[in-house]
């Protein structure tokens, strides 16, 4: 997990001196232990740093500037070991730009009740000293998670584990480029929107590139780095041994897939981007059969390889899915299962058991895949380029997942979060893509309606190990609505709970 190691998270306790020097000793040696245990505990991904303890406005303030301004800081843990007047955090949460996290908890587990005395409650004081902590970021409106649990208990380290994570996806997101090669679909409402409020928002930047500028990287692509990537498909993906038949244009197909990642990826790195978009309509040189320059075929392998990388990858110009399924790979990292971009593709009515059919005409992540992926060469009659096209084919694993989406209501976004349930997937021999089949929680009804009374899209980014308390710590820390379809939706209190959100984001304008 390399990614998390190029961040840490801070760790202040709140104090003061009342109690004396000694105390402020005594709460600085457990809070190490505190600090030293959690990293120890192998559950958090991400290492947390100790800063000290907080004992006045000055400190801090001072310490909350120097996370702002520290690139290793993705987030700051506090903790009141003692009764910390909150008037001295209002400074320095005013000045505060960094995720917070507000752990309720204890340096001991259990009261001591033969020997505590009153030494030991001017030290313990956690009690009341969240409490008063808590007070003042509500008055303030500071957004942030309250983790509260026994900090050498798991679940309480799970939590934390969950925001670190999310942490570092939303520092990812703060320098995160998004590239589109291509424009929005023509006439799509769904996967448009304001891009300058997103980047205010949520904080990646979103440029379009014109195929001719991508023709430069095209060309400079040598034929053996072609060749050797190739060799990688065929090593890494079961297929027909025919596919390796020079003379044939499946295999033709198949070199200018891997000469179409080659490039996508020389653009991605030299322009230091995070992800993508492509549009079935804007694939350059339209006599590309003539003169070579140029992709013959929807990049469709390239989009499923680069998504497993770790691109951001939204299909039909769609920069919001783009930028979300990066953030969710960021997450996902080193978690059980895969993750991936997805689209609503056909619907299958069978009673309790109706299901969505989860695909698209390509680029479906092998990340989720069941087995190991099929190299095939298929015709897609679809766009500006009707061609034979390289895609890899997997059904994908049964199980437990959530699927997110970001929409754009005009006046705010809204993040929309489903859980779903995979079931088994069958192949698909005359629509030979990746796939997924879910229903959608609560059953597909109720799921399938709530999502679009909320105006969700078609395509969404699915994994199965982010939950959904994932996403609430996302939608908090950028301060965007977050509505979530699960087991107990029911359609009357969802309804009741848009109209609510209608209400507080027009009221709240600094979320809108
Ligand atoms: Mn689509």
């Amino acid at each position: 997990m390399a990614l998390f190691d190029n961040y840490e998270i801070w760790w202040i306790t709140g104090a003061q001196l009342l109690y004396g020097g000694d105390a402020v000793v005594a709460v600085d040696a457990h809070s190490k232990e505190m600090v030293d245990g959690l990293n120890n505990s192998g559950n958090l991904p991400v290492k947390v740093v100790y800063k000290g303890t907080a004992n006045s406005s000055r400190e801090v303030e001072t310490l909350m500037k120097a996370a702002n301004n520290d690139n290793r800081c993705i987030g700051i843990i506090t903790w009141m070991h003692t009764f910390s007047p909150a008037k001295m955090w209002i400074h320095g949460l005013q000045q505060l730009r960094k995720p917070l996290l507000h752990l309720h908890t204890q340096y001991n587990a259990e009261i001591p009740w033969d020997t505590m005395d009153m030494d030991f409650m001017n030290l313990n004081q956690s009690a009341h000293g969240d409490r008063e902590f808590a007070h003042i970021c509500t008055r303030m409106r500071i957004r942030r998670k309250v983790v509260t649990g026994y900090w050498k208990d798991e679940e309480t380290q799970k939590h934390i584990a969950v925001w670190q994570r999310v942490c570092a996806a939303w520092a990812d997101a703060q320098d995160m480029l998004i590239i589109r090669f291509g424009d929005q679909m023509n006439n799509v409402a769904v996967t448009d929107g304001d891009k300058v409020e997103a980047e205010v928002r949520m904080g990646y930047h979103v440029d379009y590139m014109p195929f001719s500028s991508v023709m430069p990287y095209f060309d400079a692509i040598k034929d053996e780095d072609v060749d050797a990537l190739v060799a990688t498909y065929f090593k890494e993906y079961d297929h027909d041994a025919s596919l390796e038949d020079k003379s044939t244009e499946a295999y033709r197909k198949v070199w200018n897939s891997a000469k179409a990642e080659l490039t996508l990826r020389a653009v991605l790195t030299d322009k230091g981007a995070k992800g993508f978009t492509t549009n079935f309509d804007d694939l350059g040189d339209a006599n590309v059969d003539v003169t070579g320059r140029g992709f013959d075929q929807i990049p469709g392998l390239a989009s499923q390889r680069l998504m497993a990388e770790g691109y951001g990858f939204g299909a039909e110009g769609d920069w919001k899915s783009a930028a979300l399924y990066r953030s969710l790979w960021v997450m996902n990292q080193g978690l059980e299962g895969g993750c991936s971009f997805l689209e609503d593709y056909t619907l299958n009515f069978d009673g309790k058991n109706s299901s969505i059919l989860q695909a698209h005409m390509l680029e479906v992540c092998p990340l989720i895949a069941e087995q190991r992926p099929r190299l095939e060469v298929h015709f897609l009659g679809i766009g500006i380029r009707k061609s034979q096209t390289a895609r890899l084919v997997f059904t994908s694993k049964p199980g437990t997942g959530v699927t997110a989406t970001v929409v754009d209501l005009g006046n705010r976004f809204r993040l929309i979060v489903n859980d779903v349930e995979c079931i088994k997937s069958k192949p698909l021999p005359k629509l030979p893509v990746a796939s997924a089949l879910w229903i959608p929680m609560p059953n597909f009804e109720v799921g399938a309606t709530a999502w679009m009374l909320a105006g969700g899209t078609h395509h969404s980014c699915f994994a199965y190990g982010v939950t959904p308390e994932y996403w609430e710590d996302y939608a908090e820390i950028a301060g965007i609505e977050m509505v979530h379809i699960e087991k107990n939706t029911t359609l009357e209190n969802f309804r009741r709970d848009l109209r609510l959100g209608e209400v507080y984001y027009m009221l709240n304008k600094s979320l809108c």
